[in-house]
């Protein structure tokens, strides 16, 4: 039909076959992205990469969900991959959602989380009257994770630089301990 703008989500599950597996329907898919426009370039991003990655491998992948949630991007995935290429796609969505935390989702301009009742990430323009969420200094991008490994209690934290669309490792001693025992994370 001429003079239709196709959705881009269409095009993306369709352009990334063997990430989304539809069948039929693209709007089908599960993991069809449930995102406003302005996360289309992160999230077209993130394909190009985690094809990357699990094309090196030979393994299987399948978006099982893409949504919002508290503002920010959910990225959730089923497969089969090497214990190298889950670090690697895992890695990507990090960024990802990193990403979806300071990119408006109507816009994909620069945004911050703001509350009206409900969480969004916006920038100042698509924003209107909603509230800007305060976040504590030194703490903005800042990703806290607590994995184990072997019973081995490892806490990473790492700031997210939108300009380099990369992960600067933070010292975690560098933040306000008042702040990090709120969050719930011990420093160790
Ligand atoms: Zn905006």
């Amino acid at each position: 039909m001429p003079g239709v703008v196709q959705d881009w989500r269409v095009e993306l599950v369709e352009t990334y076959p063997d990430l989304f597996h539809p069948v039929g329907d693209p709007a089908t898919a599960q993991g069809w992205p449930e995102v406003g426009d302005g996360w289309r370039d992160l999230l077209e991003r993130a394909c190009v990469r985690i094809r990357a990655a699990v094309q090196a491998d030979g393994g299987a992948f399948q978006a099982t969900q893409i949504k919002e949630k508290y503002g920010t991007l959910r990225f959730y995935w089923q497969g089969a991959l090497s214990p190298d290429a889950y670090v690697k796609v895992e890695e990507v969505i990090d960024l990802a959602e990193a990403r979806s935390a300071c990119t408006c989702e109507i816009c994909g301009e620069s945004g911050r989380l703001h509350d009206s009742g409900w969480l969004v990430t916006r920038c100042a323009t698509c924003a209107g009257e909603r509230r800007l969420v305060e976040i504590r200094l030194g703490f903005e991008n800042v990703r806290i994770e607590e994995r184990y490994i072997a019973d081995r209690r490892i806490v990473r934290c790492r700031r997210y630089d939108r300009d380099f669309d990369s992960f600067v490792d933070v010292d975690l001693r560098s933040l306000d301990p008042e702040h990090l025992r709120f969050l719930g994370i011990e420093e160790g």
